[in-house]
């Protein structure tokens, strides 16, 4: 009896354990089937999961090893005000950009035509500056009218100080800022027949521009310089795509560096663009100079 009762419970238990392990065989393939399914679930994420993850990372890193990081460089604006240029024609030539022409209209182009570098040209100052008016003034004037280009197509050098003689010393880059982050545009009135702009790189770069020119007509009576152009019916250049380009030469770009026209300097759609190699160049000197 004693063995019985002692049995009794160890029956019991060996029962409920029989049913346990009865209940996890009859189980037992619906367990594996869920545990496969989960499994399975489980698996197909881990496997998509990083494909998902890689070709996006992939296409991100694709994505960036392209774009061009973003250099941003200051541009201080002068328009030349208290000035007025009689052309040997007889026309008198005043400045008529104002502050607004410069901020919404030829700033916003400039920097579209030179996204492609990556670089943003911010607006440090524009200041509308009265021209020096010392003891040559007048003489400087004159020259700067008359002056032409020579048998060989070239510009005349020597207008480039009576220009330079205008700009207020207080506002130009002392000599020991000149490689700091900040770049100068003067506009002029007229800075000479058949010439739009000048990098000035003889005058520490401080650029001019004409916002009259009679570039387009041959050196006849000169006309208000189109503040912009459309980039695919090019006919006359504009001042965005003229400080665009003397702006290249500040970052050390060349003409006929390339076969076809380059430094914004084509008389079309391709006169916006720069070579690649320009690219790489002018990034190198605003890296340098963008701190
Ligand atoms: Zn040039």
């Amino acid at each position: 009896m004693s063995i019985k009762t002692n049995n009794k419970p160890l029956v019991y238990k060996t029962h409920i354990f029989y049913k346990m392990v009865n209940s996890i065989k009859s189980n037992f393939v619906w367990i594996v089937i869920i545990a496969l399914f989960i499994l399975g679930c489980s698996t197909e994420e881990a496997i998509e999961e990083p494909k998902k993850q890689e070709s996006i990372s992939y296409s991100e890193e694709d994505s960036n090893e392209n774009a061009l990081s973003i250099i941003t460089l200051n541009l201080r604006v002068h328009i030349m005000k208290d000035i007025t240029m009689v052309h040997p024609t007889g026309f008198p030539l005043e400045n008529w950009v104002t502050t607004d022409d410069v901020e919404k209209t030829i700033v916003p182009e400039l920097n579209d035509i030179w996204e492609q570098a990556g670089i943003v040209w911010s607006i440090e100052s524009i200041l509308e500056e009265n021209v020096v008016k010392g003891e040559n003034y007048q003489e400087s004037l004159n020259y700067i009218v008359n002056a032409k280009r020579d048998s060989n197509g070239n510009s005349d050098p020597e207008r480039l100080p009576h220009l330079y003689s205008l700009m207020q010393p207080q506002h130009r880059s002392a000599e020991e800022n000149l490689r700091n982050n900040l770049f100068h545009i003067y506009l002029f009135p007229f800075i000479g027949n058949t010439s739009q702009g000048n990098a000035m790189k003889s005058f520490n770069n401080h650029s001019v521009v004409g916002t009259w020119t009679n570039k387009h007509n041959g050196g006849g009576i000169p006309e208000k310089t189109l503040l912009t152009e459309s980039h695919s019916s090019f006919t006359r250049g504009s001042l965005a795509r003229t400080i665009a380009h003397e702006i290249g030469h500040v970052l050390t770009l060349s003409h006929n560096e390339c076969a076809n026209e380059c430094l914004m300097g084509g008389t079309n759609s391709d006169g916006y663009q720069i070579t690649d190699s320009q690219i790489i160049a002018s990034r190198i000197e605003a890296i340098g100079r963008s701190f």
